[in-house]
């Protein structure tokens, strides 16, 4: 006897099957998550998913491929986490996106969130090297998700743009109101290599700094990197779409920015097989201090 299934629900959900079979399949295990210990072995799978078995004797869990990856224990078809990514990409809004794909607001306030995470350890240069372009820019101090909030005043946060010889930016805020050496010197200039050259562009702090650095080196021809020299507009731009992102967001935000303005043509998938390579996992204890915070 033939049976109907006229809304395809069976068609939706061998689809989503394997697609997550496709998505997981990409990540690749270097140790156990729980404990780290290299000393496992495949031990079967669920849903056509490789699962392991830790071999330390202290250890000695199962996990799997999907084990610690953007998504864990999420309930919602993997449809869905992709189709969030490209609104995500699109900067609809998190009530768009929650009308639009039918999850709860808390569900999308979560989702991006881990998102947002994932391209923070992802997109960030650890070193800068070669021909250094450096630039500065700015933004108003946003109050959003803060209690307790003792002064209307909003000072300048100073954002650092740096690239190196790297296909990517590293753009990070480092002051408020007042130009801060010891922040610039840890949060970029410890990653700059000592035989590099520096080019600072529109800043006099930048260009003193690079004067310094360079002394006695001959000056590399290069060409002017105009992401780092229009860091500051372009920057300025692209916030301007959000209506406010809160100072304790900036760093995270910022990191999605730089996807945004890296010459690579990247999409939803790309970004999505991307963030699920890696132990990207971030638990919703941690997510709901944020939110608690708010
Ligand atoms: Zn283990």
């Amino acid at each position: 006897m033939i049976q109907f299934d006229p809304n395809l629900i069976k068609l939706e959900y061998k689809i989503d099957l394997i697609i997550k079979k496709d998505l997981f399949n990409k990540k690749q295990i270097k140790c156990c998550p729980i404990c780290g210990s290299t000393n496992y072995i495949k031990y079967g799978s669920y849903k056509e998913i490789q699962r392991f078995k830790c071999k330390s004797k202290s250890c000695g869990k199962t996990f799997s491929l999907t084990t610690n990856s953007i998504w864990s224990y999420s309930k919602k078809s993997s449809k869905k986490w992709i189709e969030f990514m490209e609104l995500m990409m699109e900067k609809r809004s998190l009530r768009y996106c929650a009308e639009k794909l039918k999850i709860s607001l808390g569900t999308a306030f979560y989702w991006r969130h881990k998102i947002l995470n994932g391209f923070m350890k992802e997109v960030n240069p650890s070193e800068l090297c070669d021909n250094v372009h450096i630039g500065k820019g700015a933004v108003k101090e946003n109050f959003k998700g803060k209690r307790n909030i003792t002064t209307s005043k909003r000072e300048d946060i100073w954002i650092i743009a740096a690239r190196g010889n790297k296909d990517s930016i590293l753009v990070t805020p480092i002051c408020k109101k007042v130009w801060n050496f010891r922040s610039f010197q840890e949060k970029i200039y410890s990653k700059i290599y000592k035989n590099s050259y520096i080019t600072a562009y529109g800043d006099r702090y930048l260009q003193a700094i690079a004067k310094k650095h360079n002394n006695g080196m001959k000056k590399k021809k290069g060409k002017v990197d105009n992401c780092i020299k229009y860091f500051r507009s372009n920057l300025n731009i692209w916030m301007s779409c959000f209506h406010g992102i809160g100072t304790k967001y900036l760093k995270k935000y910022l990191s999605w920015f730089i996807l945004f303005y890296l010459e690579k043509k990247i999409d939803y998938m790309d970004i999505t097989y991307e963030l699920l390579k890696e132990n990207n996992f971030l638990t919703t204890k941690k997510i709901r201090d944020i939110k608690e915070n708010m």
